[in-house]
C-alpha cells in the first residue's frame, strides 16, 4: 500500500535522506526504428537511506543546475522531499522535482582506483561529446551502477513513423567510459521494433562509430 504521504498528484513530497551511493547521468533515449536521439534531463542519485518511513535504496532525479550547484558525489550525506514520478516508464528514478534539496556535508568517502569511476561526475555535455557503447544488463547491476560513466536510460520506441502515437517502452544501459575497461562487456546487440514487424538490430559498428574520437584510455 502506498505510503500516506504519497499523493495520486505528486503534489505531495516525501522527506527523504541518507548518503549518495552514486551520482549517473539523468538521460533519456528515443528510438524511432534506426535513427536515436537524446535528451539530457539531468543527474541521477542513488541514495542509501530513509524514505518516509522505509530504510532501502532508492533514485532520485535531479537537474543539472542542481548539480552543478552541489557537486554531489558518492559518499555525501543529502536530504530532501520529492514527488513520485508520475510515468516510470519515462524515468529510472522513483522521485524527482526534489525540493530542499540539502548537501548536508562533504562525505569522506575514499575513492578507490578505478573501475569503477567515482567522484563528482562531468557536465552532461561531455557525456554527449564522448558518446556511449551499449552495456550488458548484468554487467551494469553488478559492476557499473556506481560508475559515473554508466547510465540507465528510458527508451521510448517510435515503432511507426507515420503514426509516432505507437510506442513502446523499455530500459537499456550504456557505458560512456573509457573503452579499455577491463568490467566493460557489451552484451548481446539492441533489436528496435518497426512497422509491419520490422526490425533494426543496432550492430557493432554503431558502438565503434560513436566512440571512435576516443583512444582506448580516454
Ligand atoms: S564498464 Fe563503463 S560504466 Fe562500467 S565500470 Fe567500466 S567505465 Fe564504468
Amino acid at each position: 500500500m502506498a505510503s500516506d504521504n504519497r499523493s495520486e498528484s505528486g503534489k505531495n513530497k516525501i522527506p527523504w535522506s541518507g548518503e549518495i551511493v552514486s551520482v549517473q547521468p539523468r538521460i533519456r533515449l528515443l528510438r524511432s526504428f534506426d535513427q536515436r536521439s537524446h535528451s539530457y534531463l539531468g543527474y541521477t542519485l542513488m541514495i542509501e537511506g530513509v524514505v518516509g518511513e522505509e530504510q532501502r535504496s532508492f533514485l532520485v532525479g535531479i537537474g543539472k543546475g542542481a548539480q552543478e550547484r552541489n557537486q554531489f558525489q558518492a559518499g555525501d550525506p543529502v536530504s530532501g522531499r520529492s514527488a513520485v514520478v508520475r510515468d516510470p516508464r519515462n524515468e529510472v528514478s522513483e522521485y524527482y522535482q526534489t525540493s530542499e534539496l540539502r548537501v548536508v556535508g562533504k562525505g569522506t568517502k575514499a575513492q578507490g582506483s578505478p573501475p569503477p569511476w567515482q567522484g563528482a561526475p562531468p557536465a552532461l555535455e561531455v557525456y554527449r561529446q564522448r558518446g556511449h557503447r551499449r552495456l550488458e544488463t548484468g554487467t551494469y547491476e553488478t559492476k557499473c551502477k556506481v560508475c559515473i560513466w554508466g547510465c540507465r536510460m528510458p527508451v521510448e520506441m517510435i515503432i511507426d513513423q507515420w503514426n509516432p502515437s505507437k510506442k513502446r517502452h523499455r530500459f537499456e544501459t550504456f557505458c560512456y567510459g573509457p573503452k579499455s575497461c577491463a568490467f566493460y562487456k557489451a552484451g548481446p546487440t539492441r533489436k528496435v521494433p518497426g512497422r509491419k514487424g520490422m526490425t533494426w538490430e543496432e550492430e557493432d559498428w554503431v558502438d565503434e562509430g560513436a566512440v571512435s574520437h576516443r583512444a582506448m584510455d580516454e
